[in-house]
């Protein structure tokens, strides 16, 4: 091991961005971080060991990716900007259970890699400061991949984690909070100041810890249409549940009185707003419509 200052460290983050002349590019959400304390808090909250294997998105300049090679088993770092290459190869030399994947995360076929790169029957657990411009479109791709991740441990804005974690009745609720929530527990472990990073992003950011839930109770007929039919229901969400059930559904005399006779079956008033439903509601409801041939 150098004597080097650690790679978070915002003298030694300056120093590297000087030395590679780079720019942080705002169209990847490129924000580095340069509070340790932090990073040793992430590292924390993803509870990691040397048994852990680890898939961290966007490496950047290496800063998480060294505390997160310190403590797991070994590291796989999807980063898309390959002008981070040289950077990460040096700035992460001495570290041998590393591996960059210059690829895009939202494209990696990940059951596939991960079945090549990493050994079986150990955790496998997501990690990552997340480029915030494609947020949503990571964390629902990680959990539509077949992969049994151990746990997802990111950064995102504030307020998409507040939507990710929104209960009914709140102005957060949305699609969103009930269809992650249908599956895995989802918590904001602690909130990220904007002075954490080089540059400042706009607005403050949260580190949200997923897991799997432990299936118990109702289970929607078919995921994929659950999230639809969710969506749907929130389509415009000043509107009734029984008109954007009509939007969803269509309005024909017959889809009207079956739309009906779902709400009523499960005592739901017709002209609730949709963040009224828990997401058990949302659970009985997609299958109630399912077992009335509506929603295949
Ligand atoms: N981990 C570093 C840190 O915490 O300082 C950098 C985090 S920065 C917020 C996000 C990183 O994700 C950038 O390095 C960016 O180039 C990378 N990135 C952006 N889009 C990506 C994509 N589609 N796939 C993989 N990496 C991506």
């Amino acid at each position: 091991m150098t004597d080097y200052p650690e790679i978070a460290s915002p003298a030694r983050t300056q120093a590297i961005l000087n030395k590679y002349h780079l720019r942080a590019k705002k169209s990847l959400g490129q924000n580095f971080l340069i509070d340790l304390n932090i990073l040793h808090k992430i590292i924390e909250t993803a509870g990691l060991t040397k048994n852990d294997n680890v898939i961290e998105i966007g490496p950047g300049i290496g800063g998480l990716t060294e505390q997160l090679a310190k403590v797991s088993g070994k590291v796989l770092a999807f980063e898309i900007d390959e002008n981070l290459l040289p950077v990460l190869a040096d700035t992460l030399y001495q570290y041998d259970n590393v591996e960059i994947i210059n690829e895009d995360i939202l494209k990696a076929n990940l059951p596939k890699i991960i079945d090549q790169k990493f050994s079986a029957n150990q955790p496998v657990k997501v990690v990552g400061n997340l480029p915030y411009y494609i947020t949503t479109p990571i964390v629902m791709n990680l959990l539509a991949s077949n992969v049994s991740f151990e746990s997802i441990t990111v950064m995102m804005q504030k307020e998409v984690a507040e939507r990710l974690t929104s209960k009914p009745n709140n102005k957060s609720y949305g699609s969103l909070s009930v269809i992650i929530q249908q599956s895995c527990d989802v918590e904001v472990s602690f909130i990220v100041p904007k002075t954490a990073f080089i540059p400042q992003p706009a607005v403050d950011s949260a580190i949200v810890k997923i897991s799997k839930k432990n299936i118990s109770g109702d289970q929607p007929f078919n995921s994929k249409r659950f999230a639809a039919f969710v969506r749907g229901c929130f389509m415009h969400r000043r509107k009734t549940l029984r008109n954007n059930l009509q939007g969803f559904f269509g309005k024909t005399a017959d889809t009207k009185s079956i739309i009906l006779q779902g709400l009523t079956d499960l005592a739901i008033k017709p002209e609730w707003r949709p963040e009224q439903l828990s997401v058990s509601q949302f659970i009985s409801l997609t299958n109630k419509y399912h077992e009335l041939g509506i929603l295949r």
